[in-house]
């Protein structure tokens, strides 16, 4: 009979995880290692042996193997592109690994693995359809229908966080002054080339900035340190974190108006404050085209192996 169990790789920019899962979905293992910096050879070969300690253990030697990781493979040649571990890009990943390992390899990036982590065992288990969401350094996103992770001829479904934000759009409400800020009259250039991104606007960095241009703090402010000052009672800081709901609703109303997924899951750094899920759902009337919104806005419940379940997820 087949081996149902899962095996599955997360190489990060400062661990690289691999995990054995049962047929029930649980972690009947989990282990991890500093990922050598700047070698991809080096990589190659801690890969390899994590994989062959589990192997030895478990006798998990005839299973495919999901991984995930930073950038995607570019769809003209399979070589890796956008990877912040940039030791990576410009590599045939895939094959090198499927050469090495002996065993099939299926790759998505980190935000898919998100994704699909929360959507088979998190915060949207049994929900058919379901957007997962980064919110952190970057802005990422993954799509998974029926447990399945979408992926497109590209490579980008879900990549969200590089479409535009449409600031003029935005509705004045409950006294916030959006339109009448000069704030939004800015337009905020992105890495990717384009400006006014999803992601210059709704990024960690992005709320530091945001911060520092409403609020002029003395110096400029970590995304968690303004999500505590506005759990303390100050009141600018949690007039930002309105706006940034606000923004943010805009953003996700494009995603609903096109997939109108059962579950939306917030996942990364800003997801833990607590107040976007109060302004969420009022905010996001303003910009849905529906007069019920029926999706579901959950915060992530997988934590940091959200990674690793995901890719073994994948087959
Ligand atoms: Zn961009």
């Amino acid at each position: 009979m087949a081996d149902k169990r899962k095996l599955g790789v997360d190489l990060g920019g400062s661990k690289i995880e691999a995990a054995l899962l049962g047929i029930d979905g649980t972690v009947i293992e989990r282990i991890r290692v500093a990922t050598p910096q700047d070698d991809y050879q080096a990589t190659l070969n801690s890969i390899a042996a994590l994989l062959e300690q589990l192997d030895k253990k478990h006798s998990s030697e005839s299973l495919p193997l999901g991984i995930g990781t930073p950038g995607s493979p570019s769809t003209r040649d399979n070589l890796m592109k956008n990877c912040n571990s940039t030791c990576l890009n410009g590599q045939p990943l895939k094959d090198d690994l499927e050469k090495r390992l002996k065993r099939a390899v299926r790759l998505a990036n980190d935000a898919d693995c998100f994704a699909l982590a929360e959507a088979c065992s998190g915060a949207a288990k049994g929900a058919n359809s379901v957007f997962g969401v980064i919110l952190g350094t970057g802005v990422g996103g993954g799509i998974v229908i029926n447990q399945k992770l979408l992926q497109g001829p590209s490579h980008i479904a879900g990549e969200w966080g590089h479409n535009p934000l449409a600031l003029d759009a935005l509705v004045d409400s409950e006294n916030l002054k959006l339109n009448q800020l000069s704030h939004y009259q800015n337009k905020r250039p992105c890495y990717c080339g384009r400006h006014n991104c999803v992601e210059s606007w709704l990024s960690g960095p992005a709320l530091s900035q945001s911060d520092w241009e409403l609020n002029k703090p003395a110096s400029l402010r970590s995304a968690a340190s303004i999500a505590q000052a506005a759990a303390e009672g100050e009141a600018k800081a949690q007039q930002t974190l309105k706006h940034y709901a606000e923004m943010l609703a805009l953003a996700l109303a494009n995603v609903i108006n096109t997939i109108d997924p059962e579950v939306i899951v917030l996942g990364g750094g800003l997801s833990n404050i607590d107040q976007l899920y109060e302004d969420l759902p009022s905010a996001l009337e303003r910009y849905v085209f529906s007069d019920e919104i029926l999706c579901r806005i959950v915060a992530a419940r997988q934590g940091d192996s959200a990674g690793v379940i995901g890719a073994a997820h994948l087959w």
